[in-house]
């Protein structure tokens, strides 16, 4: 008898906790949502559990059992997203010989340290482009609350060609090369291009990642030219479209590239070399581009420095590098719809929001840049009924700076509040 009243005493506390709803109240001096163009002032968002339940103009008045979180002194806006990183590593001049030395236990340790700082940053969003597998544990990890991260899309791992720019076994000893196939994403016909992406699907992978041409970074000569034939192409792309995948499509040079848009890749990477007409067909067939800045910058740079990357790397570098932010000028004066991405691990995890100064630097306005990671973002992973924007119904991911990002873009590199999923992780 004593046991059965102490349930209903349980159920009794229970009901009542869940009749008085916790709200979080944010009250927030200046608030981009996202949608608007305008920056609003004086705006408060409220968080039950985890969503956004209202915006309200003014300062909401708190209840007694509300939380308040006075952010009057920063600019709100939407949780950031990177549409392109790498959460598994960072380049240092050791990375060609860690692909022999490191454990998946040695690169998830270090993963998980990447997450952290990009979370720090801002970055509640991240779309992964490829590592070893470790991204899919991580994204696990995550979304169980055992890691602290952003919400993780990952591509497992890239799909390339034989000595193609994603072929794991580059640069390797004979010994150590072997012949990888579809299951370690390397592919030479139609046939093997299905098989890869169905292993992906079976791996994990929520999105599909393929390097359409040769890439800077890779221990390979080339760095442009084009590595899928379009048989190859279309079965990399209808096979995912047909597992419901977003798929991406790493590019330096034209011809490559111009077969993905082709093929119905849904966004370009990098996208060097672009020429107007390849830009011409994205705006037709409503590719996406992801211009990655930061990483062409960081490249340039470290190419200068004797032995940090190996000898065949640097002048890819050096060509590729200064190239994309005058691409990513013309790309967006033509109107290819731009979204936010870094390449976050060729440089390190943490540093995303340098981006921002570079787009706008580059010609784009804040605010378009600001909408390039969070409703465009949103936008391409088809996640706008959640996230991306900061209105009722939404996933409370929100984030702050201080100051105005509109009148000072390299507030952005600053983020002082995190909340991901309702909950705070930086304040
Ligand atoms: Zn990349």
């Amino acid at each position: 008898m004593n046991r059965l009243k102490y349930f209903l005493l349980l159920a009794m506390c229970f009901s009542l906790s869940q009749a008085v709803a916790q709200r979080t109240i944010i009250h927030c001096g200046k608030l981009i949502d996202g949608v608007s163009d305008n920056v609003m002032t004086q705006m408060s968002v409220i968080v039950e559990g985890n969503k956004i339940v209202a915006v309200e103009k003014g300062y909401t008045r708190a209840k007694k059992e509300d939380t308040v979180i006075d952010l009057k002194g920063k600019t709100v806006m939407p949780g950031l997203m990177d549409m392109h990183v790498h959460i598994e590593g960072e380049s240092s001049p050791a990375r060609q010989l860690q692909t022999y030395t490191l454990n998946p236990a040695d690169i998830a340790y270090n993963a998980q340290v990447y997450a952290g700082r990009t979370l720090m940053a801002g970055f509640t969003t991240v779309r992964d482009l490829g590592g070893t597998g470790v991204n899919v544990a991580l994204r696990k990890a995550i979304n169980a609350g055992k890691v602290q991260g952003p919400r993780i899309y990952t591509a497992e791992k890239t799909i390339a060609t034989t000595g193609g720019h994603g072929d794991p076994t580059n640069g390797a000893k004979m010994a150590l090369m072997g012949d990888p196939g579809a299951a370690e994403g390397v592919i030479n016909s139609e046939e093997e291009a299905r098989k890869a992406v169905r292993q992906r699907y079976k791996n994990g992978a929520d999105v599909i990642k393929i390097t359409a041409t040769g890439g800077v970074l890779s221990v390979a000569k080339d760095g442009q030219g084009p590595q899928f034939k379009m048989d190859e192409l279309k079965g990399l792309v209808e096979t995912a479209r047909e597992y419901g995948f977003v798929t991406a499509a790493h590019a330096h040079g034209d011809e490559g590239m111009r077969r993905a848009v082709e093929a119905g890749i849904n966004s370009i990477e990098h996208g060097t070399f672009m020429s107007e007409s390849t830009m011409d067909l994205m705006i037709e067939k409503g590719t996406y581009y992801v211009p990655t800045i930061s990483a062409g910058k960081f490249v340039v740079e470290k190419a200068q420095i004797p032995g940090f990357f190996p000898a065949v790397v640097v002048p890819k570098a050096l060509e590729v590098g200064p190239q994309i932010q005058e691409t990513f000028a013309k790309a967006y004066q033509k109107g290819v719809k731009i979204v936010f991405g870094t390449d976050a691990g060729v440089f390190p995890h943490g540093d995303n929001g340098k981006e921002f100064g570079y787009m706008v630097e580059a010609g784009m306005t804040p605010m378009e840049a600001i909408k390039s990671a969070t409703m465009m973002a949103a936008e391409l992973l088809r996640i706008t009924d959640d996230y991306g924007s900061l209105s009722a119904g939404k996933m409370a991911d929100i984030v702050a700076v201080d100051g105005d990002p509109v009148k000072d873009i390299s507030v952005m590199e600053n983020v002082t509040f995190v909340m991901k999923d309702g909950q705070v992780y930086k304040d």
